[in-house]
């Protein structure tokens, strides 16, 4: 009789544990390299977040929230958005889109732009369906396109070489127009667009967007817009939505983050706005996975949002304050890594800055015919040598293309002076070392 149960036991446990949709999806970079730098880092310029806290106005809002008298905001809200919130976001992206929206229909909050993200490719992406997703990108539109059963399919931005002894701008990435258009065909069922580009931090500009979107139009595809730097634009450059281009609102979801927005990455309140016609399927998605976010977090962002909208435009206005106050952060950055030969792609937006590590390679020799792309382990080596923490480039490209740009980290600079003001120190420490003998 144990001699069967032991058998039987074995056959149980023999059997594959893993749903197939996981295949290949289970390794994250994230994981590992948010390990390396709590393990390593004395600098942390690695994972996007801001190590300052967010504006007052919205703390207080919590607190209110939290402590007032509608205790109701402790329960349950209404699964697709607490009604202060999408109703707040239907009237502010109503007037940036110029259209009436209906906070109950073409507004819908998640749990982070993460959750949107994975909303849309759950509810619009079916097996078979081909997904264009521009390279570099935020590394989890691929395994979300396969977990879907669809098939990621990669256009890259390329590099056009800078002008001499000029510095690299993220604007000197561009799309290949003839590359871009024979990637669309009948099976395509969406392009994944980014802009400001994390990594890059690259703005698309009008005529690109009308690229993508004349794209869209002509092969009857879905755009997935993702959104959550459109306040982080520098230079007076202008976040442009694909959503207002012509042809464009009914087959396109925007997404957004008030993580992002409000520097409060933990509160992970995120947005999707849309028509009906595809808001009504990622209701379906969302109302049967995790129902709603945090009504205390929705609640305060909501007046944020409000707080905002009376604001628009006008110098108190945080969605103003922020890029001035981060394209400061970007110039410090810009410097630093330009004094000592580490060269800096300037990005027209977000809150990252991509680095050319060439010149430092010769510290982290090469090792042939490695499956690891070399930033990786430059950044790796970096974390545990320099107690520098940053991202490999090559973290945001798909498989085979690892070794395409493996030659660039990517710098998070949303950090507080002293932050920076440390990054720079172990840089030019790093660069006095290297140069004497
Ligand atoms: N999209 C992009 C491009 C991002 O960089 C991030 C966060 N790093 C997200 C989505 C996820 O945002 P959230 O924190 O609101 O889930």
């Amino acid at each position: 009789r144990t001699h069967f149960l032991s058998l039987s036991l074995q056959a149980k446990m023999s059997r594959p544990v893993q749903a197939r949709r996981l295949e290949g999806t289970d390794k994250n970079i994230w994981v590992e390299f948010v390990k390396l730098a709590a393990t390593y880092s004395k600098v942390n310029l690695g994972q996007g977040f801001p190590d300052f806290p967010p504006p007052d106005f919205l703390k207080e809002s919590f607190v209110r929230a939290l402590s007032g008298e509608n205790y109701m905001l402790h329960q349950y809200t209404r699964a697709f958005g607490h009604p202060p919130l999408v109703k707040i976001l239907a009237q502010f992206f109503g007037k940036l889109l110029g259209r009436d929206l209906d906070p109950m229909t073409n507004v819908m909050v998640t749990v982070g732009a993460y959750q949107a993200l994975f909303c849309c490719f759950q509810a619009l992406v079916d097996k078979g369906d081909e997904v264009i997703i521009i390279e570099p990108f935020f590394d989890c539109y691929e395994p979300m396109v396969k977990m879907a059963g669809g098939t990621p399919v990669f256009v890259p931005l390329r590099l056009k070489a800078p002008k001499d002894g000029k510095l690299m701008s993220s604007a000197d990435w561009q799309l290949d127009p003839a590359e871009l258009a024979s990637k669309f065909s009948e099976r395509t069922k969406a392009i994944v667009l980014n802009s400001p580009n994390n990594p890059l931090g690259k703005v698309f500009s009008r005529e690109e967007l009308e690229l993508i979107a004349d794209l869209c139009v002509k092969h009857d595809v879905l755009c997935i817009s993702d959104e959550v730097y459109e306040w982080l634009v520098y230079d007076g450059k202008e976040h442009i939505r694909i959503a207002s281009l012509r042809g464009m609102w009914d087959r396109t979801v925007t997404i957004g983050s008030a993580g992002k927005t409000f520097s409060a990455t933990g509160w992970k309140v995120g947005w999707t706005v849309g028509p009906n016609r595809l808001l009504q399927h990622l209701r379906t998605v969302h109302q049967n996975s995790v129902y709603h976010c945090a009504t205390i977090a929705q609640e305060a962002v909501a007046q944020g949002f409000q707080r905002e909208l009376e604001l628009y435009g006008k110098p108190d206005s945080y969605f103003v304050q922020l890029p001035k106050e981060l394209q400061q952060k970007r110039d410090w950055l810009v410097q630093s890594l330009d004094a000592v030969g580490m060269k800096p792609i300037i990005p027209e937006g977000t809150y990252f800055l991509v680095a050319d590590i060439s010149k430092f390679k010769s510290d982290v020799p090469d090792v042939p015919d490695s499956d690891e792309p070399y930033d990786s382990r430059f950044a790796k080596w970096m974390v545990k040598n320099k107690g520098l923490a940053a991202i490999p480039l090559s973290a945001f490209y798909s498989g085979a293309h690892k070794n395409s740009y493996n030659h660039f980290i990517r710098f998070c600079f949303a950090k507080e002076e002293a932050t920076l003001k440390a990054a720079n120190d172990i840089l030019q420490k790093w660069e006095r070392e290297k140069t004497s003998p």
